[in-house]
């Protein structure tokens, strides 16, 4: 580390230009250019599709793959030629991939003997680490005998041990069930925050992109669709593509005048120039105001034909003028029911 702060770097952390992997001579990424850590963002996120290449990225950066063209720069140093352990950053896969049948303490351990650090000062790292992992005393446990959710805080802990300048997270939750991915991508983000390391994590999730990540950046195909913070993302998706990858399932045209965007479901206030717009709904997007007689100038008619209590509230389908589309609703509605809905603008997507 120079010393320098996210917020007070002139250039970007990691710089990417025109980037090219293939494997065999099938071309991944192709032509792929990006920009880390430039406006201050600790942790980033690539979220895309299986398949687009972001496992292939994480690996080019860490090193473990050779582009067949571009540049990848690490604090403004071209990083070709730099083999992997000399770049100075910890990597952890979907699996962990600790080594087995060996202890916590030795898996932690790991890069800080090959750095040839004292035993007394690995065991002190260790501990600390552990701690901050919130797996304290399990130094001599034997890795084998590890959940899938610990395995992965010590892969985790394994990678910041050395002080890494940069952490690259291929997936880290993907092998967990729900319930603990939510809680360990909360913890992950405040480890790494509390340690102070950029972060690049690489997830096909996108709510786990936004609980963990400053700044996401979408891919697609191998090439950076659109980088932006998680809210400008849900509001403000590039295309109809990264609008229905993020979770818009219905599109609807709108004509703006003045402030207001009339639909075929009726108005809301948008604050954007006159024309005509698409805009990407996702089931909060429509709300159920009440029975077909309740007034809202605003909204229109819809008939349930679906209803699911789920925590959060009921989650109803309903017929409307663009076929049949999903909602929330505040109190309990029926099926075959007519309620009039309403567009809720701050969860509206603009599209473009
Ligand atoms: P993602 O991480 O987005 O799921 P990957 O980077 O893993 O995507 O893979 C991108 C493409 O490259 C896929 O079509 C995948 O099958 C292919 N691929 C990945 N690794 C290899 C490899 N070692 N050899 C050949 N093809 C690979």
């Amino acid at each position: 580390m120079n010393g320098e702060g996210p917020a007070t770097r002139s250039h970007a952390l990691l710089e990417i230009s025109d980037l090219a992997v293939a494997y065999g001579g099938h071309t991944v990424i192709d032509g792929l250019s990006w920009q880390v850590g430039g406006s201050g963002s600790l942790v980033t996120a690539v979220l895309g599709p299986s398949g687009c290449g972001k496992s292939t990225l994480l690996r080019a950066v860490a090193g473990l793959e050779q582009p067949t063209r571009g540049v990848v720069r690490f604090d403004g140093q071209d990083l070709a030629g730099v083999e992997v352990h000399r770049r100075d950053f910890g990597v952890v896969f979907q699996d962990g991939q600790l080594f087995g049948g060996r202890s916590v303490a030795s898996n932690i351990g790991y890069g800080l003997r090959m750095r040839r650090w004292s035993r007394r000062r690995i065991a002190d790292r260790v501990t600390e680490l552990l701690d901050v992992v919130g797996l304290p005393g399990f130094e001599k446990r034997s890795v084998d005998t590890l959940s899938g959710g610990q395995a992965q805080r010590v892969a985790l802990a394994r990678a910041l041990a050395p002080h890494p300048r940069l952490l690259l997270l291929d997936e880290p939750l993907a092998a967990l069930d729900r319930r603990l991915r939510d809680e360990l991508a909360v913890e992950i983000s405040e480890v790494v925050r509390a340690a102070g390391v950029p972060t690049v994590v690489v997830t096909h999730d996108h709510a786990e992109a936004a609980t963990m990540a400053d700044e996401i950046a979408v891919m697609r195909d191998g090439a950076m669709v659109q980088v932006a913070t998680p809210s400008q993302l849900w509001r403000r998706p590039l295309d109809e593509w990264t609008a229905q990858f993020l979770g818009v399932t219905t599109v609807v045209d709108a004509q703006v005048r003045a402030g207001i965007a009339d639909t075929v479901l009726g108005e809301i206030a948008l604050d954007l120039p006159d024309g005509s717009r698409r805009l990407g709904l996702r089931p909060e997007s429509v709300e159920v105001v009440g029975p077909a007689g309740t007034d809202d100038p605003g909204g229109s008619l819809a008939t349930v034909v679906l209803v699911a209590e789920l925590p959060a509230g009921p989650r109803v389908r309903i017929e409307t003028a663009v076929g049949e589309i999903d909602a929330v609703a505040d109190e309990s509605v029926a099926i075959g029911d007519r309620v009039r809905i309403r567009l809720v603008p701050e969860r509206v997507a603009v599209i473009g």
